[in-house]
């Protein structure tokens, strides 16, 4: 099937538009509260009751009406009557009186009665081990009504909005759910993303390597960044320099009903690049070569229907283009409001060269003085991922610059949390 000629070399943010602009967020799916951890949250979410449920106690001490104790001192203590022993979780049963208390503890419902809770510390009973109901109790300061006690609809109240359609669920967004009772949270579907690592020459590692090979990376690559951005890998393995194998690979991403195929390698112009020609006659090339570096010969366009990225095979081209393409996709597909792309501003503390093309180098980034400062890591191969490994960013030198002067300010991609 021949479709309308792919565009060819694009700029990474026509081609980022591009990108964008073809997913979408997948459907929903009901999943228990205690796996829900890194999941996109679906439809807002609005406070079931008020936070605090009850009245409660903000202090270890005893429920009180204040104005029985508005003279209270160190010298001339009020005396009370301990009525009731109200720990966490029960309900009370007495109603304060004047001239009376009850114990209470941190979290427990306020009785009847009482509009203050003295802290234990400003009675007798600190500093003492009473672990024993007291009959009475000494006050030694005031305290005044509404002291130490929570109300209901405090922190939230019933209708809020709590949280927002497309919320990353992180742990703290898990608390939340959980003091709402909630038990099966409504998350967005996870991406499933077939991963393939294209060429003759790969073996998979704890294999004897043969004369002319090299150990696959790229798949430990990009399963892992589908892994941290959302998404769930599914292996392709490792697909051969020939037409039928690429065809069987992208098959089997299509019975498993991925939502994105994503592959490395066999995309530029050798003579056993094969995978533009599939995908041109069987589904459709959308564009061809992005003016970056490294990562030049990018493809986009779909599979039988499943939308598909091309990646270099070069191990630092394939992380740069899934970065900045794969990702993007991967989050569109999975509804996340904010995803977490972190660009800083950083000066620059070298002079670099550039060809003209939109450039991703590998920095390290130090504080200084309050400023980000970036140094190249090393050598800037496609093919050295040491230099990757001791970068935390990429550098983004512009499309039409050739020189960048120590001291001049540029953005950098953080790389550091993939
Ligand atoms: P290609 O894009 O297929 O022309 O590959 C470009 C370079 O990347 C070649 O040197 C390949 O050997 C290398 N390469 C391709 N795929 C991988 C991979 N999965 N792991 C490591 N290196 C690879
Ligand atoms: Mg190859």
């Amino acid at each position: 099937m021949k479709t309308t000629d792919p565009i060819y070399s694009l700029s990474v943010s026509e081609a980022l538009k591009l990108i964008q602009s073809s997913f979408s967020p997948l459907e929903k799916e009901t999943v228990h509260l205690e796996v829900s951890l890194d999941r996109v949250l679906h439809n807002d979410f609005y406070a079931s009751m008020d936070l605090p449920v009850f009245v409660n106690s903000a202090m270890d001490g005893f429920g009180v009406i204040a104005s029985d104790v508005s003279r209270a001192s160190q010298q001339n203590p009020v005396m009370l009557n301990v009525i009731e022993d109200i720990p966490a979780g029960k309900y009370p049963l007495m109603q304060v009186q004047n001239g009376t208390a009850s114990r209470i503890m941190t979290g427990a419902h306020l009785p009847k009665g009482a509009d203050a809770v003295v802290p234990i510390e400003l009675t007798n009973h600190y500093s003492k081990e009473l672990k024993k109901f007291p009959e009475f109790v000494e006050v030694y300061q005031p305290v005044k009504a509404g002291d130490n006690i929570r109300f209901p609809g405090e922190d939230i109240r019933r209708g809020d909005i709590v949280m927002r359609d497309g919320t990353l669920i992180r742990s703290r967004e898990l608390g939340i759910l959980g003091m709402f009772g909630i038990s099966d949270v409504s998350v967005y579907k996870k991406p499933k993303v077939a991963v393939g690592s294209s060429g003759d020459e790969l073996m998979m590692p704890g294999e004897t390597l043969d004369p002319g090979k090299i150990y696959d990376s790229n798949s430990y690559i990009l399963k892992a960044m589908v892994d941290k951005s959302g998404g769930v890998p599914i292996d392709l393995g490792i697909i051969k320099d020939k037409e039928h194998a690429v065809i069987e690979a992208f098959d089997i991403a299509v019975e498993e009903k991925a939502n994105l195929i994503v592959s490395s390698g066999g995309v530029s112009v050798g003579a056993y690049d094969y995978i533009r020609h599939v995908l041109e006659e069987r589904g459709k090339l959308t564009f061809w070569r992005v003016n970056m570096r490294p990562g030049k010969p990018l493809a986009f366009g779909e599979y039988r229907g499943v939308p598909f990225i091309g990646l270099p095979g070069n191990p630092v081209s394939a992380f740069v283009g899934f970065n900045l393409f794969a990702r993007c996709a991967i989050f569109q597909m999975s509804g996340m409001r904010d995803p977490y792309i972190r660009i800083e501003k950083v000066t620059v503390d070298q002079d670099i060269q550039s060809d003209g093309r939109q450039s991703y180098l590998r920095v390290i980034l130090e504080k200084k003085n309050d400023k980000n400062h970036a140094r190249l890591t090393g050598h800037q191969g496609s093919g050295n991922l040491l230099s990757l490994i001791h970068a935390n960013a990429l550098l983004i030198v512009p499309s039409e610059v050739k020189s960048v002067r120590s001291g001049e300010e540029l953005d950098a991609l953080m790389i550091d949390d993939i």
